[in-house]
């Protein structure tokens, strides 16, 4: 380059700096949104220095009354206020580059405009907790890593010589290092080859080497070993290149029966995704991401991948998503909010089990990472695959309207036979003798019996934890209910105690009635904690591990217990529907569902569907193996449609019982129409049932005059769980085939109520 190219190159750079110089220059200002339930933008003045890094989605530092919050940039050159208020400077902007790039803003507006959350609660939910943190703007500092590398060659043996002469340990580290590339962690150097620091620093002083620090992610899955994948089945081949196949555009949905491989399928997928230069993100629900699932991953993808996992701390979370932002990582796995990886240049977005209610958030905002991940790989162009053995009926419909292509795995690996389904009739079945009150028949108790003696394992599914559902006085007949819910006490043994499942609320176990004063109560229903006991006295040289929601509250404990069932330390698996998804162990023979009733008769329009789901899921952990199995579900409605369809694994047997059901002549619902709930609460009763009923006024007026009654408005009616953590609940729900009437009402009250009324669009739960 020549004098005067390099001086016209830099002339402009000069002309900058000199009109920055100026003191009367234009003030600029930028729009920021706060991550807080309110729904406009805040007008902050651009400090000149910081003007490089203030761009759309950068975070930023701002004054708010008198103090500090980490904010997200909206807009630069935002239109200056009116001179009478007063602006406030932003203070700093941490990032060099911009938190949010341009189509995740791009979805947070969408998820504002969907699901009428504020604009701020949606981008809090797009970053990891840490960077909202305004104690340290920065992130959590890095976990760095010393590396030591050569700077100076020595080529000659002559150089060597006189190099080292004195210094025969010094040369040794050269030589050892020289011989692994040049470059090594410290750590390594002195914990594995044994070197001396001090021989490393001196090599460093005589200007052979020198220290650097490089960011080190902290992975909790870095010691996984990763078996290389198994070949594809050829029904798997054709699976694979019929998405690809696919436009981009079109989502696709693999429909495979439980072991049929889907795992092998949607890794292959992103195996061509991720050599084409592209990111991908995986989606498994919270409890499938088990050691097994990422050591699938890692088998793949090794170093690419991060997992994003809720045990992680928020340093290993912050680092996690720093990698994918800065493209050193491609790979994201992880639950619901990692659909909000910043993976660069993303082509792919598995959602496996992608009927899982956990993709659907319980808190602002109440997206469903299903729905999310659509609007994100169109935004991106990516495709979205969407996979289960069970699919949604919202999925089957789109599937049904050619806007999703399904593809399907009928078989499963090996040409096992999906395990045999026997439907045992609570009313009439006979119990074993000293039952009692548990559910407990011959046929169940013969099956495990047989699998015991045959050195097989056992998964029993009892979808209720605890130890009896309720306490009940047998004289008058006075159930303990929680003081702040709606909701009876749930018997606990381990420890002893009555408590709430929805608040926590915990009190002693009476030892008389409250209201009669009977000393004897009786425990009603069987809990997870009966079954355990009740089967550790029928069988009592298995070895049995439960796991509930009590069991596995610390950080990894139902990996623990996975890791036992794998190595067969484990007899009999006992638990929640945690243990109906996903696992994959060939040795169980034998699948029990103590109780298929639990959730069939909740007052919600899903319950047939879940219930379907819950059996046909854990009914699919059988068989897996050479050895076959055999499942037994007992129920008091062995001919309810959800236990038919479950017991011959078939989702189209469901979906033709089901979806009439939920259309004209009964009162239609999802798929068929859109749906949003509104709930009010308070601790007064008499103002929540007022507001409720000025909630339902109004939708009922907006849509008489704004939306040619589109809508149809259910409500106000007490919510099923009447009262939650001492306050009163009413709700109002609102139908239309349309979904633009929804969206406006949506919006127009997720603006107005400033969260005293919950606006939930897609609900998931009706309780
Ligand atoms: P799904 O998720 O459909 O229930 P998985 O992906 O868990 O099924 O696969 C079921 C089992 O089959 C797993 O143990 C998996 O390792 C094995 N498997 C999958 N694909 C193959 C293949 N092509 N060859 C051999 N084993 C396979
Ligand atoms: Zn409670």
């Amino acid at each position: 380059m020549s004098a005067s190219e390099l001086a016209a190159r830099q002339l402009p750079l000069k002309a900058a700096s000199a009109v920055g110089a100026e003191p009367r220059l234009q003030p600029r200002y930028a729009e920021v949104i706060l991550p807080i339930p309110v729904p406009r933008a805040y007008t902050y003045l651009i400090p000149p220095e910081l003007a490089p890094r203030v761009v759309a989605g950068a975070r930023v530092v701002v004054p708010v009354l008198r103090s500090r919050v980490v904010g997200v940039v909206a807009e630069v050159d935002a239109t200056p206020p009116a001179p009478t208020v007063t602006v406030k400077p932003i203070l700093a902007a941490p990032d060099a580059e911009p938190a949010i790039t341009p189509p995740l803003f791009a979805l947070g507006v969408w998820i504002n405009r969907y699901y009428g959350t504020p604009l701020g609660l949606a981008l809090r939910a797009l970053l990891p907790g840490a960077l909202w943190s305004v104690q340290r703007p920065a992130g959590p500092a890095e976990q760095v890593e010393r590396v030591l590398a050569l700077t100076a060659a020595l080529p000659s043996l002559l150089e060597r010589e006189r190099a080292f002469k004195r210094a025969p340990k010094r040369r040794v580290a050269y030589e050892a290092l020289e011989a692994i590339g040049g470059s090594a962690p410290v750590r390594h150097l002195v914990a594995q080859l044994g070197l001396s620091p001090a021989a490393l620093n001196g090599l460093v002083t005589q200007g052979l080497a020198r220290y650097t620090d490089v960011p080190r992610a902290r992975d909790p899955f870095a010691g996984l070993s990763s078996p290389p994948p198994p070949n594809l089945t050829a029904d798997q081949r054709h699976v694979v290149a019929g998405i690809l196949a696919t436009p981009a555009e079109t989502p696709a949905l693999i429909q495979g029966v439980t072991g049929s491989g889907k795992t092998l399928v949607y890794l292959d997928v992103l195996r061509s995704v991720v050599a084409s230069g592209h990111g991908a993100i995986l989606l498994v629900p919270e409890i499938a991401l088990t050691p097994q699932t990422v050591a699938r991953v890692r088998g793949v993808f090794g170093d690419q991948v991060a997992v994003l996992h809720s045990g992680l701390s928020d340093g290993e979370r912050a680092d996690a998503w720093r990698a994918l932002r800065r493209g050193e990582r491609r790979v994201a796995v992880g639950p619901r909010s990692a659909v909000f990886a910043p993976v660069q240049r993303l082509g792919a977005i598995v959602v496996d089990e992608e009927h899982e209610s956990s993709y659907k958030q319980g808190t602002a905002p109440r997206y469903h990472a299903r729905a999310v991940a659509l609007e994100r790989a169109r935004l991106e162009g990516a495709r979205v695959i969407l996979g289960s053995a069970t699919p949604s009926l919202e999925t089957l419909q789109l599937a049904a309207a050619g806007k999703v292509v399904r593809f399907e795995l009928p078989d499963r690996i090996g040409a096992r036979p999906l395990p045999p389904v026997e439907v045992i009739d609570l009313r009439t079945a006979e119990r074993v003798p000293g039952a009692r009150g548990v559910p407990w028949t011959v046929a169940l108790d013969d099956a495990v019996r047989g699998a015991l003696v045959r050195g097989e394992q056992v998964i029993l599914l009892l979808n209720r934890r605890g130890f009896a559902t309720y306490l009940q006085c047998p004289a008058c007949g006075d159930v303990r209910t929680c003081p702040r819910c709606a909701i009876a006490l749930t018997v606990h043994q381990t420890p002893a105690a009555l408590r709430c499942h929805y608040c926590g609320h915990e009190e002693p176990v009476p030892t008389a009635c409250r209201v009669c004063g009977k000393e004897t109560q009786r425990m009603r229903g069987l809990g997870t904690q009966q079954l355990e006991h009740f089967v550790g006295l029928r069988f009592p040289d298995a070895r049995i591990a439960r796991m509930d929601l009590d069991t596995t509250s610390t950080k990894w404990a139902h990996h623990r217990v996975l890791e036992r069932m794998a190595q067969g330390k484990i007899d009999i698996l006992l638990g929640t529907q945690m243990i109906a998804k996903g696992l994959d162990f060939p040795n169980v023979t034998v699948v029990g569902v103590v109780d298929a009733d639990t959730g069939l008769h909740l007052p919600d329009f899903r319950a047939a569907e879940r219930t379907f789901q819950l059996v046909a899921q854990v009914a699919g952990r059988a068989g897996r193996g050479p050895k076959g199995g055999r499942v037994y579900v007992q129920t008091r409605a062995p001919d309810h449609h959800a236990i038919r369809a479950a017991a011959v694994h078939s989702v189209s047997q469901f979906a033709a019982a089901e979806l009439p059901l939920r259309a004209a002549p009964n009162p239609a619902y999802p798929p068929h129409v859109g749906l949003a709930r509104f709930v009010a609460s308070h601790e007064d009763a008499g103002r929540v049932q007022r507001a409720a009923e000025r909630l339902a006024a109004w939708l009922v007026r907006a849509n008489g005059e704004r939306l040619s009654g589109a809508l149809s408005v259910l409500g106000p009616a007490p919510c099923p769980i009447e009262r939650l953590k001492g306050r009163w609940r009413w709700h109002v729900l609102v139908k239309a085939a349309e979904p633009r009437a929804i969206g406006r009402v949506v919006r127009a009250l997720g603006a107005r109520a400033r969260g005293a009324v919950i606006v939930d669009r897609d609900p998931v739960s009706l309780l």
